[in-house]
């Protein structure tokens, strides 16, 4: 038996099945290289999962984490650390609109913490009836129970009903939609710049513009859920600088300590201070080691952005280039956060198949591949990536029609 068979048979044996983990066993890493426990060497175009934005075991991030572990962990929120007042200072700066941030430890987390402030907002206001959540068909917000009620995707409710009542969905990028699902009930519109895990979906022109419009015009709140677009991801540091126009309120994670588990929302300074003493709280939210690790990331995937921009041009253009007999339909998205559509064949076995051939990303549906490599991934890498998926692409079997 290989290392790697013996190490998934005990997976198996011990993990709640909720995964399907590819049977690959990733033992090491260094920038945007993972090497598995055969020895076979990868080129990670997923990150983590748009995670590590700055590549594996970055070395200023292993000399914060280092420093930073020998000096102090976790005190909770009894006492203020200076890691997590420096990071909330940096977030501010970064965000333009934001001046208070929660800081927790993940996406759903930052995502139910948006979500629970908006209804508060609204009470607070006086208006405990304004309860209602609108939010997008094949949305993603998360596994806890209001973010999966705001997750517009029915295969992640199965099993968990009842779900957070309040909450109503609508087609994404419908500006008509919106109009009409926006009454005196509704507290909040929740939205992704680009939709993710739909299979990467950016908001058309002049979408997000129109939320904030009518959402200002009906005392709405507007929650952008920058986890996966935020950090950077899009060549900008906020998914939606490309619009031009700022939310009330974001959440923000992924990447936001290069995978070290971090999350955090960020608000406005009138929604903001609406999270009262004792109204919320995480135990973890705001540990001086993830803040440090954060605070230094944010610095560095500010200095990676025009690489991220440049790359992420090169990478859709000789993507898009890749007809492959028609197998390529199109490329979408922004930065480095790219979907490959292939029609006739299956996107899975295209992952398979690029990893077979030393090359990570994954498959969203049947027919959409997914890249999100590290901001610092080199030109050299991206036609690496490329050629490497390009051969996938050719490789896989027709699909039978
Ligand atoms: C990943 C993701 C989440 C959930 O983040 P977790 O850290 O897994 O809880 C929420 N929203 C979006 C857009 C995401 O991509």
């Amino acid at each position: 038996m290989t290392p790697t068979d013996s190490m998934v048979q005990r997976a198996q044996a011990v993990f709640t099945p909720n995964y399907r983990q590819a049977p690959v066993v990733l033992v090491r890493g260094q920038g945007s290289r993972v090497w598995d426990a055969e020895g076979r060497e990868y080129l990670d175009c997923i990150a983590g999962i748009a995670t590590c934005a700055l590549g594996h075991c970055h070395p200023a991030l292993v000399e914060t984490l280092e420093r930073q572990a020998r000096e102090l962990w976790h005190v909770s929120n009894l006492f203020f650390n200076p890691r997590a007042v420096e990071l909330c200072e940096a977030l501010v700066h970064s965000s333009g609109f934001a001046r208070r941030v929660f800081l927790c430890n993940s996406g759903a987390e930052s995502n139910e913490a948006m979500l629970k402030l908006a209804r508060k907002y609204q009470s607070d206001l006086g208006h405990p009836e304004r309860n209602e959540i609108v939010a997008c068909h094949n949305s993603f917000h998360g596994r806890t129970m209001f973010a999966l009620a705001a997750t517009g995707q029915p295969k992640y409710h199965h099993g968990f009903e009842p779900l957070v009542p309040g909450v109503r969905h609508i087609p994404f990028g419908d500006v008509a939609a919106l109009e009409a699902a926006l009454t005196d009930r509704t507290a909040a519109f929740i939205v992704e710049p680009i939709q993710g895990e739909a299979g990467v979906f950016p908001a058309p022109a002049g979408y997000l513009a129109a939320a904030r419009e009518l959402t200002r015009r009906r005392g709405v709140l507007l929650c952008f859920d920058e986890v996966q677009v935020g950090m950077g991801r899009t060549g900008k540091m906020w998914g939606h600088e490309w619009d031009g126009v700022a939310p009330d309120l974001m959440s923000a994670a992924k990447a936001l300590a290069n995978g070290y588990p971090m999350g955090a929302l960020l608000a406005s300074e009138e929604v903001g201070l609406h999270l009262t003493p004792g109204s919320h709280a995480s135990t973890f939210g705001g540990n001086a080691l993830g803040a440090a690790v954060a605070l230094r990331s944010l610095q560095l995937i500010g200095e990676a952005l025009p690489n991220a921009l440049r790359v992420g041009a090169r990478l859709t253009e000789r993507l898009t280039a890749l007809r492959s007999g028609g197998r390529v339909v199109e490329v979408r998205g922004r930065g480095l956060l790219l979907g490959v559509v292939v029609r006739g064949i299956d996107a899975g076995a295209v992952v398979a198949l690029a990893r077979q051939g030393g090359l990570l990303c994954n498959a969203i549906g049947e027919t959409v591949v997914r890249l999100a490599p590290a901001l610092t991934l080199t030109e050299a890498e991206a036609d690496e990536a490329v050629g490497k998926l390009g051969a996938a692409i050719a490789a896989a079997p027709a699909r039978a029609p």
